[in-house]
């Protein structure tokens, strides 16, 4: 008799995203005189500019490949092609990060990863979150087991890091001892970014604690202030007790195209192991369980590498960093308080006279027709916030950012 995974059962209702598709559809069926098309979307992070022609190049490149007995490839190696690998190497070691390319492992994606990862962990791991956080972090360990039931917004066994305002969204040291931490700078959602000093305090917890970090970097490139650490690894003792994942969604546009990768540091201490043991767990987990990663989506991250790839993967950066201005300018003319958009594509919106996230939600998407996604769908210190993403057509911006200035009544 087969039983299902009752830690399903455990993940909170109304999952962020599908219950802002149901208040959208209620709205336009309250409304019958507007269409879908009428309602602007600055809530999504989802990329929406076309890949650029090096990228293309490469595609092409992995599928023309495939066309001939000679280059045709089948199964790669589950860990990635060495050539990607050594160009990510070698792309950390010019931020003066030494890294084998043996400790990089190429996969389909970072939320992919950032949920496998916990299983390399044991089943009575403490975890601790960042509050608010991407949602992955915790339901994967939902599900793992590691948590009990949900109340008033928190699951039970779960150590939550309140990123509050007068904090600058960065969070204090957990309040107990706790052996995961997940951490992700450029932060989805706040858009805060950690400087050295505020990872240096982690570092050296995980350090004496013999706890795991596991950060992600997906927005990485998002950072413009040379300051601020790209990688966890930029901050000395990281390669002892962190594991970074990364993404090619956010600057080189694979949201759909599907490429990532996971640093496991073959210098990582934990407790009663060899220093190597995690770096080998990950690498029997992969080979168990995942069968690599395209062979011509692994070309156009290639592609993507090359030096003329990063300065157009910048050029796009850079259109949705401007996208952010116009948001933020426009909500800061308006009398907001409004955080992120500098180093991050998310900005990080204070709402007015107590208003809750998904108050003004509501009154956002009747009032201007505009999609912004409430806070406290991250987790319970996200209340009394909403984000704002610059992912998005110019055209749709200005037109989002206009008919909040016109119609959004304060
Ligand atoms: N990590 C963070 C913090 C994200 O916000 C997202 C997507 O929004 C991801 C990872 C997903 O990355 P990928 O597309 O590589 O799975």
């Amino acid at each position: 008799m087969a039983t299902i995974n009752k830690n399903y059962d455990k993940l909170a209702a109304g999952y962020l995203f599908p219950e802002i598709g149901k208040r959208r559809d209620a709205f336009l069926k309250s409304n019958p005189h507007l269409k879908l098309g009428d309602i602007m979307k600055l809530g999504v992070g989802d990329t929406s500019e076309p890949l650029t022609h090096t990228i293309i190049k490469g595609l092409h490149l992995g599928v023309d490949k495939l066309a001939s007995k000679d280059t045709y490839t089948g199964y790669g190696t589950e860990q990635g092609d060495k050539r990607l690998r050594q160009a990510l190497a070698d792309r950390y070691g010019k931020r003066g990060v030494k890294l084998e390319f043996e400790e990089i492992f190429v996969s389909d994606g970072a939320k992919p990863d950032s949920a496998n990862i916990q299983s390399i962990f044991s089943k009575d791991s403490v975890v601790a979150v960042q509050d608010p956080a991407y949602p992955v972090y915790v339901d994967s360990n939902v599900i793992a087991g590691r948590t009990k039931a949900f109340v008033n917004g928190k699951y039970e066994g779960l150590v939550y890091m309140p990123c509050t305002v007068d904090k600058g969204f960065f969070p204090d040291l957990p309040n107990k001892k706790v052996d995961l931490i997940y951490l992700c700078s450029p932060n989805n959602p706040t858009g805060a970014v950690a400087t050295k000093d505020q990872l240096r305090v982690f570092i050296d917890y995980a350090r004496l604690t013999q706890a795991v970090i596991i950060f992600d970097a997906a927005y990485s490139a998002y950072i413009s202030d040379p300051e601020l650490p790209r990688s966890i690894y930029e901050v000395e003792g990281a390669k002892e007790c962190a594991i970074e994942i990364s993404s090619f969604s956010k600057d080189a546009g694979f949201t759909g195209v599907r490429l990532g990768w996971t640093v496991v540091p073959k210098t990582i201490i934990t407790a009663g192991e060899d220093p190597n043991k995690l770096n080998s767990l990950w690498n029997r987990r992969q080979t168990t369980m995942f069968n690599g990663a395209s062979n011509i989506v692994q070309e156009g991250g290639l592609a993507a590498m090359l030096e003329i790839g990063q300065r157009e993967c910048q050029g796009v950066v850079d259109y949705y960093m401007e996208n952010a201005r116009i948001i933020k300018w426009t909500l800061e003319k308006m009398g907001f308080k409004v955080f992120g958009g500098l180093n991050a594509p998310y900005l990080w919106v204070k709402l007015p006279n107590g208003m809750k996230s998904w108050e003004f939600f509501d009154k956002l998407l009747s009032e201007a027709h505009v999609l912004c996604t409430p806070g406290v769908g991250f987790g319970p210190s996200g209340e009394g916030y909403v984000r704002f993403s610059a992912f998005g057509h110019r055209e749709d911006i200005e037109k989002a950012a206009k008919s909040i200035r016109d119609n959004l009544r304060l």
